[in-house]
């Protein structure tokens, strides 16, 4: 008997669960107060950006270098620093004020080459969270290797390098070869093409956020396309990229400006463009 009750009660829950119906929209009723407009969102509507051609600025992008001009660009004459100590001091010199003359390197056939020992260039705009589009090319160099051959690279807020440098086939420390956050974060994959060949990063950065103490809100991020394969994924950088010694941050303005290295080989830089964020 006890058996039976169970039997009819389980069968009982089956049937009701089998019955249990898809709720039918009616949608005639449901047309008298359009509930799916509760949650359409018209607001704020995306401003309209017409797409460049191919790697072309796309109507928005603020033109740093068109094949034209340095107009946009200086050679400062403070740098960037290679330890945290130095890091520290031409960070309080940038605040304090430098001079700048104009932009030192070489402007040829739609490209700028870097002029070996005129130092780094840098823009005359500071930027803080932005979108970067950058071709360059490493010349090609036989006898050089490792981080001397086509070495340059480009300085976010003039502090975070994204490392320029011939790495087809040519070894060198994985976290400082092309397309590393140089000595923080390796590139997923190497898409580097030989030497003589055209090559773009895009990249997005967002700049660090600082307490009014100083202390670190949020650090700064990067993404980086090589040649379009994505090889760094929202990386959180430990503070400026340094060649010696570990970084830590050190807080500064929230705008600063883009720099490219002189590492004191030819590489050569075109089209250059931002967008800030
Ligand atoms: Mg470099």
């Amino acid at each position: 008997m006890k058996y039976l009750l169970t039997f009819s009660l389980l069968v009982l829950i089956t049937s009701t669960s089998l019955c249990q119906e898809i709720p039918q929209l009616n949608w005639a009723e449901l047309g008298k107060t359009k509930p799916w407009e509760a949650t359409e969102v018209w607001n704020p509507v995306p401003a309209k950006v017409t797409p460049g051609v191919y790697t072309a600025p796309p109507s928005d992008a603020i033109v740093l270098f068109n094949g034209q001009d340095l107009d946009q660009w200086v050679s400062p004459e403070v740098d960037y620093g290679a330890r945290m100590d130095v890091v520290e001091a031409i960070l309080k010199k940038r605040m304090n004020g430098y001079s700048k003359s104009p932009a030192a390197w070489e402007v040829k056939d739609g490209e700028c080459i870097v002029r070996p020992g005129s130092g780094a260039i840098e823009t005359k705009m500071g930027f803080g969270d932005m979108q970067l589009h950058i071709e360059w090319l490493c010349p090609t160099d036989p006898g050089k290797e490792g981080q001397a051959y086509s070495n340059s690279g480009i300085f976010f807020m003039s502090l975070y390098e994204l490392q320029v440098l011939n790495a087809y086939e040519n070894t060198t420390y994985p976290n400082g070869q092309a397309g590393s956050m140089y000595k923080q974060a390796i590139p997923l994959v190497n898409v580097s093409r030989p030497s003589g060949e055209w090559q773009s990063y895009d990249a997005v950065f967002m700049a660090p956020k600082f307490k009014s103490d100083g202390s670190v809100e949020s650090p700064a991020y990067i993404t980086v396309f090589h040649n379009g394969v994505l090889i760094q994924n929202h990386v959180a950088l430990k503070g400026p990229c340094v060649y010696i010694g570990e970084p830590y941050y050190i807080a500064h303005p929230d705008k600063m400006p883009l720099l490219l290295q002189d590492h004191g080989d030819k590489v050569r830089y075109r089209n250059i463009w931002v967008r800030n964020l």
